[in-house]
């Protein structure tokens, strides 16, 4: 079955393609499917603000949309910047913010962080599904790798000695919070018998 996804990013529909792969699954950015906004992310956890984007471009395009809205979590921010952490890099650009995030972690002597990925997949009949994926790691001590997008490089994975954007594209779907959250999803469709 073929889903639109809403949402423009780039890197993250490469890495939902890739997650798909094989699943019968099938999706066209919102942009393919004529669709040209930006929802207006008001909600107050990630599972809000995916409904949000998937409603949105469900109302737009009368197509069942699956949307994703993820960040992460810095125990050294108090768990933040969580839902706002594409807005928290500003005017900034990613290797500024991890580097000032470094800092705080470094100062604070707390290092702990997490991916955090909820999908939400909304159908014309009203039907919804929900899913949800998390990694653990630990803010970096230095930025380290060329992979992966965002944070990727401040994101470091004590078990493997290696930063998230260290990974080749294979390795990091295979854990991320993202290949969690979308294979859960892939799951759930499967049972409902709708895919
Ligand atoms: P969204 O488009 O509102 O879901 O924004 C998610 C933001 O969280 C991204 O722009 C990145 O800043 C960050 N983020 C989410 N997933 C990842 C990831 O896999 N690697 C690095 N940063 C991520």
């Amino acid at each position: 079955m073929t889903l639109v996804i809403a949402s423009n990013n780039k890197d993250k529909l490469r890495e939902i393609r890739e997650i798909l792969d094989g699943t019968g699954i099938s999706v066209i950015s919102q942009s393919e499917a004529g669709c040209h906004f930006e929802a207006e992310e008001n909600g107050a956890t990630f599972t809000e603000n995916a409904r949000i984007k998937a409603k949105a471009a469900l109302a737009a395009t009368g197509l069942p949309c699956v949307a994703d809205d993820s960040g992460i979590e810095i125990d050294a921010l108090d768990g933040g910047p969580g839902i706002y952490s594409s807005r928290y890099v500003g005017d900034r650009t990613y290797a500024e913010t991890c580097r000032e995030i470094i800092k705080i972690a470094d100062e604070k002597g707390v290092r702990g962080c997490r991916f955090v990925c909820a999908v939400v997949c909304v159908f014309p009949d009203g039907r919804e599904i929900t899913a949800l994926g998390k990694v653990e790691g630990t803010v970096a001590k230095e930025l380290k790798g060329e992979g992966g997008f965002g944070y990727d490089p401040m994101f470091y994975l004590e078990h493997l000695g290696k930063t998230m954007a260290e990974l080749s594209e294979d390795e990091k779907n295979s854990l991320s919070h993202r290949g969690r959250a979308f294979r859960e999803f892939a799951g759930k469709l499967k049972e409902t018998g709708i895919c």
